[in-house]
């Protein structure tokens, strides 16, 4: 908010979240609260609704068990977004115009991204990350692919990751070739027929590959194996022994 008040006096009418997740999303009732109205896709507000359950009547969620943990989470209250949009929305003032579009499946199913056509920037949520730091557990890999393939014709000159430093349209050909390598080589050791004990055990060699990939490197994760178990489960392996 204060960095906000640095450029503009002006109210927040509005807060854009990319995503269901915590660290996106429990700050909507700080805008909430001074008159923002949140917005969100409405697969983000679907996907809230399947994880936020104690919001919804049910048992504890992922914020009863954030709050749990983070005295700043139980200090607050979920504000799931009241204005949704199924695939894009724009506002255009005449002089600037900021286009809110759902590509695909990702990060998760509801991921956004913020377009300034004019400016060429992209923010794009944890769809697309810059360092190793993904998540791939609310998403789908394969599906991921083909989304980045849609957000790179876009044409972005500089382009704002959901985390690590800034940069340009080299984070989104970085990220997705880095699924692309993590996906066909999880597949080669499916095809090959490995057990899911066999392709846990393959995993640490298969991040060194990966971290030879001069521009893939900076994403692989100190333990790849939650990855590595996502993709193959995904590809129809089962879950990896403990
Ligand atoms: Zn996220």
């Amino acid at each position: 908010m204060p960095k906000v008040r640095e450029t503009s006096d002006k109210p927040v009418r509005f807060a854009f979240i990319t995503h269901h997740h915590g660290d996106h999303a429990y700050g909507n009732q700080v805008w909430a609260e001074v008159g923002a109205t949140i917005v969100a896709t409405e697969a983000a507000l679907g996907e809230m609704k399947t994880v936020e359950t104690g919001y919804y009547g049910g048992g504890p969620g992922r914020w009863e068990n954030a709050a749990k943990k983070r005295p700043d989470v139980a200090a607050s209250r979920l504000k799931p977004p009241t204005l949704l949009f199924p695939r894009e929305l724009f506002f255009d003032d005449g002089k600037r115009r900021v286009e809110l579009r759902w590509f695909g499946v990702a990060h998760t199913k509801g991921d956004a991204f913020v377009w300034l056509p004019k400016e060429k920037i992209l923010y794009t949520g944890d769809a697309c990350v810059n360092g190793p730091h993904n998540n791939l557990n609310d998403g789908n890999v394969a599906e991921w692919i083909k989304t980045l393939e849609k957000v790179k014709q876009l044409g972005a000159e500089k382009v704002v990751p959901g985390h690590g430093p800034i940069g340009g349209p080299e984070i989104l050909v970085d990220q997705q070739a880095y699924f692309v390598d993590l996906h066909r080589r999880v597949k080669a050791h499916f095809e090959a027929g490995r057990s899911p004990a066999e392709m846990k055990a393959a995993v640490p060699e298969l991040a060194a590959e990966l971290k030879k990939v001069a521009n893939i490197a900076r994403y692989v994760p100190e333990n790849l194996t939650t990855q590595a178990e996502k993709v193959y489960r995904e590809l129809g392996g089962a879950a990896f022994p403990k």
